[in-house]
């Protein structure tokens, strides 16, 4: 098996910034070759590698008013990072595509770049390279790769009846900090920041997608689009039902704080809300799990996803709800 990976990394003399941007990034130990060849070389000590890659588009993921460039480029990175973490990998390496129209200035894109820096030195990931190119909205493409250290990939269809169903990480709070600036409320402090803040940058338990597949979880993925969901994708994957108790779910402070200051149900946001990143995991039953893993239920026979014993259908747990 191979033990190197060969990437393009596109035109990298193209733009007189792209040089300024290569100096900020991190270039560890994953990285054999960096920028300033056609395509760079990472090591692959597994023999495979496990990739990844997510768009982000101005307007549609992130607002340049809402999150500074250094959020943005925090929040690219973490969505991918914590996908390598999610098939139980460790992630070594990123590789980035930006394209931004003219009059963005230099200063926006270094602070892109050290929040690209600060995500991957969490993990201790590298940015072998990427491409700059002009466009009329700032779109940025992040491919990530990661290693399995002799691990089975954990993926969607392992999850079997009799089971249980954990997660680690936040569950909530990008939510609520989204629906607190959709409502034009910007925190100085206190709780409500927290929230904001995790809307801005989520904080993914990079560390326990290895720990997961170590333990023997059957099944796994990151929560982008909502537990509901994103449980639904393990439930048809693997051919089970999966049973959610409600009243297993932490409620975080500033989750509770968002939900008293609009008057929401936080349950809403700890179930439907996307972007945490938290790891939600399957396991046998036998399997001690440390305590940062929280038990929110069981896999069964059938179909779908339950809070309570009731389906929650595509409209999810508004549906429920009604
Ligand atoms: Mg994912």
């Amino acid at each position: 098996m191979s033990r190197r990976c060969v990437i393009t990394v596109g035109d990298l003399g193209e733009f007189g910034v792209v040089a300024r941007i290569a100096r900020r990034l991190p270039q560890g130990e994953s990285v054999l070759l960096g920028p300033g060849d056609d395509a760079a070389v990472v090591k692959a000590p597994d023999g495979r590698v496990v990739v990844t890659t997510d768009l982000l588009i101005e307007g549609r993921h992130f607002r340049r008013d809402w999150s500074s460039a250094y959020d943005v480029g925090r929040k690219a990175a973490a969505q991918n990072l914590s996908d390598i973490a999610a098939m139980g990998a460790i992630p070594t390496t990123l590789v980035v595509g930006l394209g931004m129209p003219a009059d963005v200035p230099v200063e926006w894109v270094d602070g892109l770049a050290d929040g690209f820096r600060d995500e991957c030195a969490l993990v201790g990931a590298s940015v072998a390279g990427g491409d700059i190119a002009g466009s009329e909205l700032v779109v940025i493409g992040v491919t990530a790769l990661g290693d399995l250290a002799g691990h089975a990939p954990v993926t969607r269809s392992g999850a079997r009846p009799g089971h249980v169903v954990a997660y680690a990480g936040r569950l909530g709070y990008a939510a609520a900090g989204l629906a607190l600036l959709g409502a034009g409320i910007v925190p100085a402090d206190g709780p409500l920041l927290e929230a904001v803040e995790a809307h801005r940058r989520p904080r993914p338990p990079y560390g326990q997608g290895p720990e997961a597949a170590r333990l023997g979880a059957t099944a796994m993925l990151d929560v982008s689009d909502g537990l509901l969901q994103d449980l639904g994708h393990v439930a048809e994957a693997s051919g089970v039902g999966i049973s959610l108790d409600p009243a297993a779910f932490p409620v975080g402070e500033p989750v509770a704080a968002a939900a008293k200051e609009l008057g929401t149900d936080p349950l809403d946001w700890i179930l439907t809300g996307g972007e945490d990143h938290a790891l939600a995991a399957i396991y046998p039953p036998e399997v001690r799990l440390p305590p940062h893993w929280t038990v929110v239920g069981r896999v069964s026979d059938g179909a779908n996803v339950k809070v309570s014993g009731r389906a929650t259908g595509p409209g999810g747990w508004d549906h429920f709800r009604a």
